[in-house]
């Protein structure tokens, strides 16, 4: 038995501060539980009376006679945690805390929900809430509506998760609306010990759950929800309505990750993620509604072309725009075909995809036309557009195309410009009809989506791959530094941990005078660059502390007095001493991108991939992932950003090595998942070429976590 089985699946539940007065929470959850005709028994308990609902109440867990699997508690915030010893009292390993005033309201409320959650350890129980909503369970063998919501939900094969209470009540009157079903329906509240995560793996493998739906406020445990989603989107469409956008707070941003990640908010960050796991993400709960309508009532797609058959211009024209934008292609219908429809329609009438019929399409000539364009091997989904004329009834049109579309295993989508009470009488007369929109718009979208997964299911999963590197030598040079309490790594330092990883850096040296410089030069082939060292020296640009393509041992000598005057002047020397000078092989043409890492507060460890360079904070032009990469996840990173254009090589250059740079951020990701200590990686700028054996990485950051 699952540990989530006695709250999901229970055969006796007690409704705890089940109570007479009419819209209380106490009642309103005991009346849907029999309304909804909960297969198990039902036990109120109250001391204070000794029948409920007609239902024989008691005064307390322990003392009713049969056993209990789930008590629901909606008891005064001071009477829980008795509640819970009642419970355990009476061996109840599952519960469900609908009362709120815990963590939601501060300090206090945090410390209660500690010692609920310590006691419901300790006692082996499972919880769901506190400050929650309840949850619904609609399996004929079940049938458990422990809400307190006023719309009993429809079956159906898609779980619920909410966040917040408040909403759920809405969803469940919007869902049964638009004749949406559930298998489950669950509000999380403050998911003291529940997380959405444990909800997600208990659904993985539920026979009766298709779809996932999700409306959350904040993911617990990111890099956890990535590795279970990822693994879920392969078998069940997944789709989540993020609330709040937030912004990242304030955090140690001195490294251009961090201030990249600060500066675009965590929605982007929030994008990242849930494109690494195939989750999609939409806007606003009627979006939700909207792809749920679609993914629950169609096959997939087998390709993104998509048909149109309307009987008015306008909304073709709409939904033709909307295609083009959400990444559908308007389908060429073949010649039999349009021949076919010219044979079924009026001379005035357009053929060709968007198929415009005219305005009085009977019934039959409807279905007739769906079904030539159903047949058509160059249309991959349906929308049927429909604006009821006078005389010719919408229910009629759905209805022919009802008994057609469960012959082809095609998406099919309708849009019937129509009224309210068309939609009420249609769910009435229809249920479990294909999906219905109002507006092309959002019909569109849903097909995007569909298409979309598709493709996110047809995509091999791709590997996490481990690079043979020098991984002892690595650890050493990051401990050592810690130990000494330092807070960077120096740059040569720097580069040398990317070097254990196989990253390619150019030749360098480090002299601690003038003097040295000059013997250490004659090592060199020119032209040299020059740097200056200094332990949290960051920008060195902006200090003057860089000085490119050094022809002659001469044009050095002066580069380096410039340096320390220049450094002088900006009064780094004072507050960070200046340690030396590093001369490094200079790297000639190449493109330069931005490879780094930061610690998110809320996302662990974020890697970014961009353009480079001293312009990366102006252009802005990077994307995020959570690590570790998968050879795919390197490879799309690449791809995303908008100026993969360049690298692709634009007016006659050659494209950079796409694969040598895609295996560099594998490892990278490697090092940073491998490499305990870091707070902070920077590879600023990587000099990309035609060929991988040319790359360099000619700076690095590294800030270390305190020891
Ligand atoms: P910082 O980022 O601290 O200002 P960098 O070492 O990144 O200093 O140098 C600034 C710029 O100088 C780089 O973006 C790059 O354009 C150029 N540069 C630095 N080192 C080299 C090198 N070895 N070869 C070619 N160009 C270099
Ligand atoms: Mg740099």
């Amino acid at each position: 038995m699952h540990p989530l089985d006695p709250i999901l699946k229970p055969q006796s539940i007690a409704v705890v501060g089940a109570s007479r007065r009419p819209g209380s929470i106490g009642r309103e959850i005991l009346h849907n539980l029999i309304e909804y005709n909960f297969h198990g028994k039902v036990f109120p308990v109250n001391p204070k009376a000794d029948f409920i609902h007609s239902i024989k109440a008691f005064p307390t867990v322990a003392s009713i006679p049969d056993p209990v699997d789930l008590a629901i508690i909606v008891v005064p915030r001071e009477d829980v945690l008795a509640s819970v010893d009642d419970c355990h009292q009476k061996g109840v390993k599952g519960l469900v805390v609908i009362t709120a005033g815990f963590s939601e309201t501060g300090e206090e409320g945090r410390k209660i929900e500690k010692q609920l959650v310590d006691k419901v350890n300790q006692y082996g129980m499972r919880l769901i809430g506190p400050n929650c909503m309840g949850m619904i369970n609609t399996d004929p063998e079940i049938r458990m509506d422990a809400t307190f919501a006023p719309t009993l939900p429809l079956e159906g094969r898609i779980g619920f998760m909410s966040q917040s209470g408040a909403l759920g009540v809405v969803i469940l009157s919007m869902a049964r609306e638009l004749d949406v079903g559930f298998s489950y329906f669950v509000s999380m509240g403050n998911k003291a010990d529940t997380s959405g995560n444990d909800l997600l793996l208990y659904w993985e493998d539920d026979p009766l759950t298709d779809m996932i739906l999700m409306y959350l406020e904040s993911l617990r445990n990111p890099r956890r929800f990535l590795q279970i989603a990822r693994r879920i989107t392969k078998r069940k469409p997944m789709v989540l309505v993020k609330a709040g956008r937030t912004q990242a707070g304030a955090r140690a941003a001195s490294s251009h990750t961090g201030g990249l990640v600060a500066g675009q908010g965590l929605d982007v960050v929030m994008d990242a993620l849930l494109d690494q796991c195939g989750v999609i993400r939409v806007n606003t709960v009627k979006e939700l509604f909207d792809l749920a309508l679609a993914f629950s009532k169609n096959p997939a797609p087998r390709g993104n072309r998509v048909g149109i058959l309307t009987n008015a211009g306008g909304p073709a024209i709409m939904a033709t725009d909307a295609a083009v934008s959400f990444g559908l292609e308007v389908g060429k219908l073949s010649q039999r075909t349009m021949d076919g429809l010219r044979k079924l329609l009026p001379p005035e009438a357009a053929v060709a995809n968007p198929v415009d019929m005219t305005p009085k399409p009977e019934p039959p000539v409807y279905a007739s036309c769906a079904r030539l364009m159903l047949e058509d091997d160059g249309i991959d989904s349906l929308l049927l557009i429909f604006v009821p004329p006078m005389m010719v009834s919408s229910t009629d049109v759905v209805t022919g195309i009802e008994e057609l579309r469960q012959q082809f295993s095609k998406p099919v989508l309708g849009v019937i410009m129509a009224t309210e009470s068309f939609f009420e009488e249609l769910n009435r007369k229809r249920p479990g009809h294909m999906a219905i929109y109002h507006f092309p718009e959002p019909a569109v979208q849903a097909l995007g989506a569909l298409e979309r997964y598709r493709h996110w299911r047809e995509r091999p999963v791709g590997e996490v791959r481990e690079f043979p590197v020098e991984r002892e030598a690595a650890r050493a040079l990051l401990e050592t530094a810690r130990a000494k309490g330092r807070s960077h790594l120096s740059t040569p330092e720097a580069l040398r941990l990317l070097a254990h990883y196989g990253i390619p850096v150019p030749r360098s040296a480090v002299a601690g005078c003038v003097e040295e410089l000059e013997v250490l030069a004659k090592e060199f082939r020119f032209p040299v660059v020059l740097k200056a060292v200094a332990p949290d020296l960051v920008h060195k640009t902006e200090v003057g502390g860089v000085a490119v393509d050094i022809r002659t041992p001469q044009e050095l000598m002066a580069a380096a007095r410039r340096m320390g005057e220049a450094l002088a002047s900006h009064g780094a020397a004072a507050a960070q001493p200046q340690v030396g000078f590093l001369i490094q092989e200079y790297v000639r043409g190449g493109r330069e991108v931005i490879v780094g890492m930061t610690h998110d507060p809320s996302f662990g460890p974020l890697l970014m991939f961009g353009l480079g360079g001293i312009y990366v904070e102006t252009m802005k032009d990077v994307t995020f992932r959570i690590p570790p990469l998968t050879d795919l996840d390197a490879r799309e990173m690449i791809r995303q950003i908008r100026g993969y254009r360049l690298l692709e090589g634009v007016r006659g250059e050659p494209p950079i090595d796409f694969e040598g740079l895609a295996v560099i951020l594998e490892r990278f990701s490697q090092m940073v998942e491998e490499l305990p200590g870091t707070a902070e990686v920077e590879v600023n700028p990587l000099i990309v070429f035609p060929e991988a054996k040319d790359f360099r990485a000619v700076d690095a950051r590294v800030r270390l976590q305190a020891p």
